[in-house]
């Protein structure tokens, strides 16, 4: 379908184009052009567009595709644990917190400007790379959790009580009527219960009990970062999992894993380690902005 006169010259000379709000009647063709992408080639795009999403960590509602980038949802808001949102203000892009889309419900949240951290990030990463070894010793004392051996021990009861209710599965299995069917039924939801808890554990206890990896896969990140200045387009998100913006000034970059419900509950508390300072001026005013990561567990 076309529509005709979607805008109209007013004046010929000048050659200005206006919205046809009406003053005209707008001309509709159906089927009047062929379509420009196959349907194969769109649904090709719908499916990379989701990739991405995903790549990003985006739940994926509606519209969630359209003009992701690593910056989105980038920003954590610690007040209101809302995460930031990307918005055009003024030719400046700025993350603003996402309780403050409609009203300005969250007071203690601050906006932060991409051209700052289009800087900021670089920055943050060469100083992680200048303290490469402390960096790496702070990440193993932190993914070092005292708490695996506990974990061990209650998979290792888990597999014994599925063990047990198998058995007593088998024992009802040639038997028949209402009062079985219930029993058996019983059993089985418990079993798959039993199972899913043990899967869930004993897939963090192979994430945690090897430190070292999970170590080593995120100075990997670093160096695949090191050689350059400015951060185009790098996926820093591979790195820094969430900005944590305690207000304009004071920014934490989240390193490890990016659940952060087990955040400190005064965001004040929140532990910042290998600061680094960046200078910005906004109108007549010089700022400093301090930055540093917060190792998530
Ligand atoms: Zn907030």
């Amino acid at each position: 379908m076309v529509i005709l006169q979607k805008t109209y010259t007013q004046n010929v000379l000048t050659n200005k184009r206006h919205n046809n709000d009406g003053k005209l009647d707008k001309v509709i063709i159906e089927n009047a052009l062929p379509p420009i992408v196959s349907k194969q080639v769109y649904l090709e795009v719908q499916e990379r567009m989701k990739s991405l999403a995903e790549k990003y960590n985006l739940s994926g509602g509606r519209n969630a595709y359209d003009h992701t980038n690593s910056y989105t949802a980038f920003g954590y808001c610690p007040y209101c644990r809302s995460p930031y949102f990307r918005k055009w203000n003024h030719g400046n892009e700025a993350l603003y917190c996402s309780s403050n889309k409609e009203r300005a419900r969250c007071k203690e949240s601050e906006s932060v400007f991409v051209k700052h951290l289009d800087e900021i990030i670089p920055l943050m990463v060469k100083k992680l790379i200048a303290n490469e070894s402390e960096f790496k010793k702070e990440l193993l004392e932190a993914f070092s959790d005292k708490s695996l051996i506990e974990k061990k021990e209650r998979i290792d009861a888990l597999s014994k009580e599925i063990e047990e209710q198998r058995d007593k599965l088998l024992q009802y299995d040639g038997l028949s009527g209402d009062a079985f069917d219930a029993i058996k039924e019983y059993l089985r939801k418990n079993i798959n219960e039993l199972s899913d808890e043990k899967a869930v554990l004993e897939n963090e206890w192979l994430i945690e009990a090897n430190p070292e990896t999970r170590v080593n896969e995120i100075i990997k990140e670093l160096h695949r970062f090191s050689a350059r200045d400015k951060i185009g387009d790098y996926d820093f998100r591979k790195l820094f999992k969430r900005m944590i913006v305690i207000n304009r000034d004071r920014l934490i970059f989240v390193v490890g894993s990016d659940n952060l419900n087990n955040l400190p509950y005064n965001p004040q508390s929140i532990n910042m380690k290998f600061i680094e300072t960046y200078k910005y001026r906004l109108r007549c005013t010089w700022f400093t902005c301090n930055f540093g990561i917060y190792i998530n567990k």
